[in-house]
């Protein structure tokens, strides 16, 4: 495991063999490798640098444990907070006591928001929870057609009131629906620009405050890197997001949007997306993500 940067480690730890402390020289030279480990990985800058200056504190004065190699020991270290700062375990999505449980989709136009909604939408029948899909994205041409092409590949119903309807009223009614047909979890799909407006930040603060969801579940394409910071940041300011979906997954990012996404908004990552394919969708789990970033 880690063995790119147990190879960068190595030479920073051959001063230490023989000591019985890790010394501040010693620390200082690793962390500059688990700095740029981090960076590879797509972390974002200043995320960066508030771990690596926590792990300092840990790693500084620990004492070398007998017949463990110390580079091996710090890996340990580094490793460990990496899944402290990600959350330890798995948290599952919200249930909400008396149905149905409101999900809301939010994010950037192009992330995997509308594909996300789908397969989580599977994941939850998966678990015997029956799912309405809401189509509120009035404003990219064919958003809705998907959602409900995708409701009809995985047989989940889709509620839409067409493009001319206002969003708002489209989720108000939607979760109306689940309530009275008996849904368990009601997922509401939402409209995305390429970039944050004010207008896209207002509509989705009003679709929220209509419909009070247990859930509001940040979709994060991880290709993004540094941007994921930033894209947390004001959305969780202006919205307040309860977790997120780290999409796209199976590209070749290392995946440190996740470290930043958790950092910056305090709250999980709930699930990873890992293709195109509607069961693409798997639980996060932090050791997995601290084992991949590291590399
Ligand atoms: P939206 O605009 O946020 O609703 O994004 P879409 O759901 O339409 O997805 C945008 C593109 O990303 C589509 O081509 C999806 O097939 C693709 N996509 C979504 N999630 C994933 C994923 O986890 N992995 C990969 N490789 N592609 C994904």
């Amino acid at each position: 495991m880690f063995d790119a940067l147990a190879d960068r480690l190595e030479n920073a730890w051959k001063k230490v063999r023989g000591q019985d402390k890790i010394s501040e020289s010693n620390v200082k030279d690793a962390l500059r490798e688990v700095r740029r480990a981090l960076l590879e990985a797509d972390a974002n800058l200043q995320v960066v640098k508030d771990f690596v200056a926590e792990v300092e504190q840990k790693a500084l004065g620990a004492e070398v444990i007998s017949g463990v190699r110390p580079d091996q020991q710090f890996i340990e270290i580094i490793h460990n907070e990496l899944v402290s700062v990600m959350g330890d375990a798995n948290v599952p999505l919200a249930h909400a006591e008396s149905a149905p449980t409101i999900v809301l989709m939010a994010g950037l136009q192009g992330t995997g928001k509308t594909t996300a909604t789908a397969k989580l939408a599977l994941h939850l029948r998966k678990e015997e929870r029956s799912v309405l899909m809401v189509a509120t994205d009035v404003y990219r041409p064919a958003a809705i057609d998907q959602l409900i092409a995708l409701g009809k590949q995985v047989d989940i119903p889709v509620f839409d009131l067409g493009k001319d309807a206002d969003p708002v009223e489209i989720a108000r009614q939607g979760v109306e629906r689940a309530r009275a047909e008996g849904f368990d979890t009601v997922i509401i799909d939402t409209a995305g620009r390429l970039q944050i407006d004010e207008s896209m930040m207002g509509e989705l603060k009003r679709i929220k405050d209509t419909i009070q969801p247990h859930e509001v579940l940040l979709v994060v394409d991880a290709m993004t890197g540094q941007e994921a910071a930033n894209l947390t940041r004001t959305f969780h300011e202006q919205i307040g997001v309860t977790g997120a979906i780290l999409t796209k997954m199976d590209g070749d990012t290392r995946g440190g949007a996740a470290l930043s996404v958790r950092r910056i908004s305090g709250q999980p990552i709930k699930f990873i997306g890992v293709g195109e394919k509607v069961d693409a969708l798997q639980p996060f789990y932090p050791d997995r993500m601290a084992s991949r970033i590291l590399g």
